[in-house]
């Protein structure tokens, strides 16, 4: 079975192809243009194994695309993206061309019926902000995207459900809360936090930290897309929440504990512009439709992933 994963040098796409190499027999092709977000040597290195085949190529250039398309897939795991807020905010372009643009392209290349399904890896972040007492989104909430990033991904999802209901193609949408892990960018909340403290920075918080996140723990969120890839049905879209409601501030103090750290590294700057103050996601259709739940805690994984920071850190600095 021969399955093409989109973005899989980045960080959920790595894990995921990790996951599919542990627990499948799956044949494995990664398309991924390698911007400064991905893991070059890392996927390199995966290539050693002659189930793993590696494409630099970008998703938004029919020509790189195509090279991907010399076979037939069982299933399309289109994890590519520009993903990073504040990149967002300061010039909106790369997100056009590859949420938008690329998973056209990506659409295109489907109506040739290249793959039996394809699952599209979306966020929470479309369907915008709640209030402290709103019920956590379903899969009905309407999108409410409040940032130039989270409008490209509800734009793409727009698009892959165009292309379902016109063309029929057998297509899913996934939209999961905050990830953490291994191989996650130093750009984003936790990374920061382990690096700056490492180096006995101040770490800069947004506003008042009071923002709330949903964090879902990687591996379980390649769980959760590897039964959709196996039993979801074309056309739903699943929620895939961590059920695990966070204070920005909280976790960053959870940290700071974790590593033996002083709270006086904390120093509150200028809140983002369009910051979305709370999300929270209801994954209960997939745990009754499909029967995922998670298997690690959240006090586990944090620890596991502050860990996993701090090796990786270790070497360069
Ligand atoms: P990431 O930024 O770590 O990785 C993205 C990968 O896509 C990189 O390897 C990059 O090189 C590749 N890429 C970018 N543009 C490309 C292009 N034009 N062609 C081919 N490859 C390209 O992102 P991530 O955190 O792994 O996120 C993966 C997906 O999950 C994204 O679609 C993102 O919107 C979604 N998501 C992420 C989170 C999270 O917490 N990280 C939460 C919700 C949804």
């Amino acid at each position: 079975m021969n399955v093409l994963v989109t973005g899989g040098a980045g960080f959920i796409g790595l894990n995921f192809v990790h996951y599919l190499l542990e627990h499948t027999s799956y044949q494995i092709t990664v398309i991924d243009s390698l911007t400064y977000a991905s893991h070059p040597q890392e996927i390199q290195a995966l290539t050693s194994n002659p189930r793993l085949r590696f494409v630099k190529g970008s998703i938004s250039n029919k020509s790189d695309l195509e090279a991907t398309m010399d076979r037939k897939y069982e299933a399309i795991v289109h994890f590519a993206a520009e993903s990073h807020v504040d990149n967002s905010i300061q010039n909106a372009d790369d997100f056009v061309q590859t949420n938008i643009v690329g998973t056209y392209q990506l659409l295109q290349q489907l109506k040739t019926g290249v793959a039996k399904r394809m699952i599209h890896i979306s966020t929470d972040e479309v369907y915008g902000t709640l209030t402290p007492v709103q019920q956590p989104f379903t899969e009905l909430s309407p999108l409410s995207p409040n940032n130039p990033y989270s409008a490209t991904k509800a734009s793409s999802d727009l698009l892959v459900r165009a292309y379902y209901e016109t063309f029929k193609l057998p297509l899913m949408i996934t939209r999961c809360s905050n990830n953490y892990g291994p191989f996650q960018n130093k750009e984003k909340f936790i990374p920061t936090i382990v690096l700056k403290a490492l180096q006995d920075q101040q770490i800069p918080i947004y506003g008042d930290g009071q923002q709330i996140r949903d964090w879902l723990y990687v591996q379980d969120h390649c769980k959760a897309i590897s039964l959709i890839l196996e039993s979801g049905t074309p056309g739903e879209v699943y929620n895939i929440g961590g059920g695990n409601e966070k204070k920005n501030i909280d976790v960053v103090k959870r940290i700071l504990e974790i590593m033996g750290k002083s709270d006086k590294l904390i120093e509150f700057v200028e809140d983002r512009k369009g910051h979305d103050r709370r999300y929270a996601i209801d994954s209960s259709k997939l745990q009754s439709e499909l029967g995922w739940k998670q298997s690690s805690t959240f006090d586990q994984s944090l620890l596991n992933t502050v860990q996993w920071h701090i090796n990786n850190f270790g070497a360069s600095i």
